[in-house]
């Protein structure tokens, strides 16, 4: 490991933390179900729930955050840390969380606090606290400052094709389904893929997905963004081909007989990173403790949303209609055990394919590996979003931006503080090279020769 890979200084905390009962009050803005598109509602929420006798030194500063987050599983730890009260445990009683309409929402509302009406942070798409650190997507190129705290999931995604497609070869990989995207090209109506926001995550995953069957995504397809919300509507109507988002809208389309599932996110990069919970850097700095406070309940919820035993009873508290609004949480439910019926005859029942929040066969979820922001801004470099000198000498500007945002160092503390054995907690900031389905590997030390590597890329390395 180089040095940048492996600057984790260990300290021991013990931390006991007796618990006493008292009542305290959680709120919850809510609105915008993805299904409906309609402006939001706020409701309040009481509920008794246990909480910490946390001690002077790790008392938080406010009680008080507020934390965006989009319907899909990726928001679970941030709904399960409310619900159950693990917010409440660590003293944040006044946790309030917001769901956002959009990805282009959560930023702008990030943008502007939640002094401005807006959010301090929550789930993100990556690298979306990069780019906005950067001030490459926010309002007038204003940079704002932004810190990664945590992985909050790996897989629970995937890419969904419309029933028109169904039996003409689009899968895991497409090497028969060539001929059909060079025909729709040359009528004029090319195979529409959709992504809900720019540059980060799906994108990337579609991306990925294409270039690693010999399809263009910038020539041979089209690339387009869609708020959740609308994504099955257009592919009721018929204008798009593809999407991919978190479950349960891909999902969604099979049992609802719009589409089917080309693949998992699992079956593409086995283990991957998902979103993230990221927040403002001047509300971390002006809150050092709240901000552990936030982690250890989320780690808390991580932990419990891993226990299968548990995942009937989140489906449940996730359905509801005031965070995901589903008809029934059995779509929840099933892939949350492995289970994707894929609409297509195809059946994975695969524990090792469901989502996980703590930990999973890699070892550590929650932990924020700067090594996968560093594949993110890659990417980013790959397809001409950000500059090639990100990536260039050694990879120092991506280095530079990495070590300014990603915050593994809180992770670290906060994991301590809760009594996180050591075992679960990462020696090394990089969780070292990664394989993806099509046999391409991913060195985190060499990330300009990763890209020297890909056949299909616009940046010219
Ligand atoms: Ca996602």
């Amino acid at each position: 490991m180089t040095e940048f890979f492996n600057q984790v200084s260990r300290r021991k905390f013990i931390v006991t933390a007796g618990i006493s009962a008292s009542a305290v009050l959680l709120k919850g803005c809510l609105g915008n179900p993805p299904e409906t598109g309609k402006s939001g509602s706020t409701s309040t929420q009481t509920a008794t729930q246990p909480t910490a006798n946390i001690n002077d030194a790790q008392k938080p500063e406010t009680t008080k955050a507020k934390l965006g987050y989009i319907p899909i599983v990726e928001s679970a730890p941030l709904i399960i840390a409310q619900e159950k009260g693990f917010f409440a445990k660590y003293g944040m009683t006044e946790v309030e969380l917001s769901k956002q309409a959009s990805w282009g929402s959560a930023r702008d509302n990030v943008e502007i606090g939640s002094q401005g009406g807006g959010i301090d942070g929550g789930q993100w798409q990556m690298p979306m606290p990069h780019l906005i650190t950067e001030g490459l997507i926010t309002k007038g190129n204003k940079p704002i400052p932004m810190y990664v705290l945590a992985q909050l999931i790996t897989h629970g995604n995937g890419i969904a094709i419309a029933n028109k497609h169904l039996g003409k070869g689009i899968s895991l990989k497409l090497d028969t389904a060539k001929p059909l995207l060079t025909q729709l090209k040359s009528a004029n109506t090319p195979f529409t893929a959709a992504f809900t926001f720019p540059h980060v995550n799906q994108d990337l995953w579609i991306r990925y997905w294409l270039a690693a069957s010999g399809i263009d995504p910038d020539t041979d397809v089209k690339l387009l963004t869609v708020p959740a919300a609308q994504t099955v509507a257009n592919m009721k109507t018929g204008t798009m081909d593809a999407f991919s988002t978190g479950d349960p809208w891909p999902y969604r389309l099979v049992t609802d007989k719009i589409g089917f599932m080309a693949a998992l996110t699992a079956e593409i990069w086995k283990n991957h990173p998902e979103e993230y919970f990221a927040m403002r850097g001047d509300w971390v700095d002006q809150n050092p403790k709240a901000t552990k406070a936030l982690l250890k309940g989320i780690m808390e919820a991580q932990q419990w949303l891993d226990k299968f035993e548990n995942r009937q009873e989140a489906a449940e508290i996730l359905a509801a209609k005031k965070y995901f609004g589903l008809s029934s949480p059995e779509v929840l439910a099933n892939p949350y055990q492995g289970k994707y019926d894929m609409g297509d005859g195809r059946k994975i029942d695969d524990k090792s394919m469901a989502a996980y929040y703590w930990k999973d066969e890699k070892g550590s979820v929650s932990y924020p590996y700067q090594s996968h922001d560093l594949w993110f801004i890659t990417e980013n470099v790959r397809w001409g979003f950000l500059p090639k000198d990100y990536i260039t000498n050694g990879a120092a500007k991506a280095k530079e931006l990495i070590k300014k945002v990603n915050r593994e160092d809180i992770w670290q503390a906060a994991a301590k503080e809760l009594g996180i054995p050591a075992a679960d907690i990462p020696a090394s900031t990089s969780r070292g090279v990664e394989t993806f389905f099509d046999g391409i590997k991913f060195d985190p030390e060499k990330p300009e020769e990763y890209l020297k590597s890909l056949k299909i890329k616009k940046a010219g390395i």
